[in-house]
């Protein structure tokens, strides 16, 4: 994908503040820290647009960003920060489902999963929201560069197991620091505009 233009948009709090424009999204979801901005700015070849976060969990709202004036990427807000309150929780949930039910323009959903780490029960919840809501998913298993090249298979086949993932889902282990797999990932966004 060549990426001739992206910028911020907005930073919605509440469902009137989603852009209303007829865009097609593809939105991003994943645990807190889990490289979400990282792979965002990995993907525009920008190195701050999106906000790497060091304060996790803190931020409960959606992130729209504009791509070549031809699709929006959504950054859903991180999930499982241990300190969060109950109520932030109930609200993350709320924020999140509004989202993905009243979303008509939206057209994958890509979950983030730490490749060094068995994916969380919220991790598993997120996924099974997603192919709730009638979404394929696409995985992206996050610091590849951090694990041996001998443990990735393991990895691998961990999270699938885990995520109860069938063969013809999608997998793409990604480094946002040597920018493996982009590539690859970038074909897969591409391929759901097309379907
Ligand atoms: P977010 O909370 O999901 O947006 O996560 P961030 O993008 O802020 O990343 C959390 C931390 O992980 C930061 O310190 C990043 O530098 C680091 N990080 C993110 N992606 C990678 C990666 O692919 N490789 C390595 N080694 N570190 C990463």
């Amino acid at each position: 994908m060549k990426i001739r233009s992206c910028e911020f948009m907005i930073s919605a709090v509440s469902r009137n503040q989603y852009p209303t424009n007829e865009i097609p999204e593809i939105a991003l979801a994943g645990r807190s820290n889990v490289g979400k901005s990282s792979l965002i700015n990995m993907l525009l070849n920008r190195k701050k647009l999106a906000r790497t976060s060091s304060t996790p969990g803190k931020t409960q709202t959606i992130n729209f960003y504009m791509i070549n004036n031809e699709f929006h990427f959504v950054d859903l807000p991180g999930y499982g920060y241990a300190k969060v309150s109950k109520k932030s929780k109930e609200e993350w949930g709320k924020i999140i489902e509004t989202y993905l039910t009243t979303r008509e323009r939206l057209v994958e959903v890509i979950q983030l999963i730490d490749i060094r780490h068995k994916p969380t029960v919220q991790d598993v919840q997120m996924y099974n929201w997603i192919r709730h809501f009638g979404f394929k998913g696409i995985v992206v298993a996050t610091k590849l560069d951090k694990i041996k090249r001998s443990q990735r298979q393991k990895q691998i086949r961990l999270i699938r197991k885990t995520l109860e993932m069938n063969k013809e889902d999608i997998l793409i282990p990604v480094s946002s620091i040597n920018r493996e797999g982009k590539e690859r990932l970038w074909e897969v966004i591409g391929n759901t505009f097309i379907q």
